[in-house]
Protein backbone atom coordinates (compact mmCIF):
# COMPACT_ATOMS: atom_id res chain seq x y z
CA UNK A 1 0.00 0.00 0.00
CA UNK A 2 1.28 3.60 -1.28
CA UNK A 3 0.59 5.79 1.60
CA UNK A 4 0.39 10.13 1.06
CA UNK A 5 0.41 12.83 3.44
CA UNK A 6 -1.81 14.48 1.08
CA UNK A 7 -4.96 14.60 1.43
CA UNK A 8 -6.70 13.35 -1.66
CA UNK A 9 -10.39 13.50 -2.65
CA UNK A 10 -11.49 9.62 -1.86
CA UNK A 11 -14.19 8.02 -3.54
CA UNK A 12 -16.55 4.82 -2.95
CA UNK A 13 -16.56 2.51 -5.46
CA UNK A 14 -20.35 1.32 -6.32
CA UNK A 15 -18.64 -2.54 -5.57
CA UNK A 16 -16.49 -3.21 -3.10
CA UNK A 17 -17.32 0.05 -0.97
CA UNK A 18 -14.20 0.74 -0.54
CA UNK A 19 -13.06 4.49 -0.29
CA UNK A 20 -9.67 5.51 -2.83
CA UNK A 21 -8.30 8.24 -4.44
CA UNK A 22 -10.21 9.54 -7.68
CA UNK A 23 -7.33 8.18 -9.56
CA UNK A 24 -7.71 4.79 -8.99
CA UNK A 25 -11.58 4.53 -9.86
CA UNK A 26 -13.66 4.77 -12.95
CA UNK A 27 -15.46 7.81 -13.06
CA UNK A 28 -19.21 7.47 -14.35
CA UNK A 29 -21.56 10.42 -14.81
CA UNK A 30 -25.37 9.63 -15.29
CA UNK A 31 -26.51 11.61 -18.19
CA UNK A 32 -30.36 11.87 -17.57
CA UNK A 33 -30.99 8.63 -16.45
CA UNK A 34 -28.28 6.74 -18.57
CA UNK A 35 -24.41 5.88 -17.05
CA UNK A 36 -21.89 6.90 -19.30
CA UNK A 37 -17.80 6.20 -18.63
CA UNK A 38 -16.05 10.06 -17.94
CA UNK A 39 -13.01 9.39 -19.53
CA UNK A 40 -11.35 12.63 -18.55
CA UNK A 41 -13.22 12.89 -15.37
CA UNK A 42 -14.48 16.15 -16.27
CA UNK A 43 -17.90 15.28 -17.18
CA UNK A 44 -20.82 17.14 -15.70
CA UNK A 45 -23.42 15.54 -13.66
CA UNK A 46 -23.72 12.99 -11.11
CA UNK A 47 -20.74 10.97 -10.71
CA UNK A 48 -20.62 6.83 -9.53
CA UNK A 49 -17.21 5.38 -9.25
CA UNK A 50 -15.96 2.14 -9.85
CA UNK A 51 -12.37 0.30 -9.08
CA UNK A 52 -10.15 -0.09 -12.25
CA UNK A 53 -10.53 -4.01 -11.53
CA UNK A 54 -11.97 -6.62 -13.48
CA UNK A 55 -13.41 -7.91 -10.66
CA UNK A 56 -15.40 -4.68 -9.09
CA UNK A 57 -16.93 -4.67 -12.85
CA UNK A 58 -17.99 -8.06 -12.82
CA UNK A 59 -19.43 -7.67 -8.91
CA UNK A 60 -21.31 -4.39 -9.92
CA UNK A 61 -22.36 -6.27 -13.11
CA UNK A 62 -23.65 -9.24 -10.38
CA UNK A 63 -25.01 -7.49 -8.17
CA UNK A 64 -26.98 -4.53 -10.51
CA UNK A 65 -24.96 -1.79 -8.60
CA UNK A 66 -25.67 0.60 -11.64
CA UNK A 67 -29.44 -0.22 -11.46
CA UNK A 68 -28.69 1.05 -7.64
CA UNK A 69 -27.01 4.10 -9.06
CA UNK A 70 -29.35 4.81 -11.91
CA UNK A 71 -32.15 4.00 -10.04
CA UNK A 72 -33.89 2.34 -12.87
CA UNK A 73 -33.47 -0.93 -14.46
CA UNK A 74 -31.10 -1.42 -17.04
CA UNK A 75 -31.22 -4.04 -19.44
CA UNK A 76 -28.61 -6.20 -20.51
CA UNK A 77 -27.75 -4.29 -23.74
CA UNK A 78 -27.21 -0.83 -21.53
CA UNK A 79 -24.91 -2.66 -19.31
CA UNK A 80 -22.95 -4.43 -21.96
CA UNK A 81 -22.32 -1.46 -24.07
CA UNK A 82 -21.54 0.07 -21.06
CA UNK A 83 -18.68 -2.20 -20.17
CA UNK A 84 -18.10 -2.19 -23.82
CA UNK A 85 -17.24 1.85 -23.29
CA UNK A 86 -15.09 0.55 -20.03
CA UNK A 87 -12.55 -1.46 -22.22
CA UNK A 88 -11.68 1.51 -24.34
CA UNK A 89 -10.21 3.48 -21.26
CA UNK A 90 -8.94 0.77 -19.18
CA UNK A 91 -5.67 0.31 -19.96
CA UNK A 92 -4.70 -3.08 -20.93
CA UNK A 93 -8.63 -3.95 -22.14
CA UNK A 94 -10.50 -6.32 -20.39
CA UNK A 95 -13.05 -8.99 -21.09
CA UNK A 96 -15.68 -9.24 -18.63
CA UNK A 97 -18.12 -11.48 -20.41
CA UNK A 98 -20.19 -14.15 -18.59
CA UNK A 99 -18.46 -17.67 -19.15
ZN1 LIG B 1 -14.20 -1.73 -5.97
Amino acid sequence: MRRHKTTKPMRRCIACRESKPQEELIRFVLKGQDPVVDTDGRAEGRGFYLCRSEECIRNAVKRKAFNRVCKRNLDEKEISSLIGQLSGSYQGGMDVKES
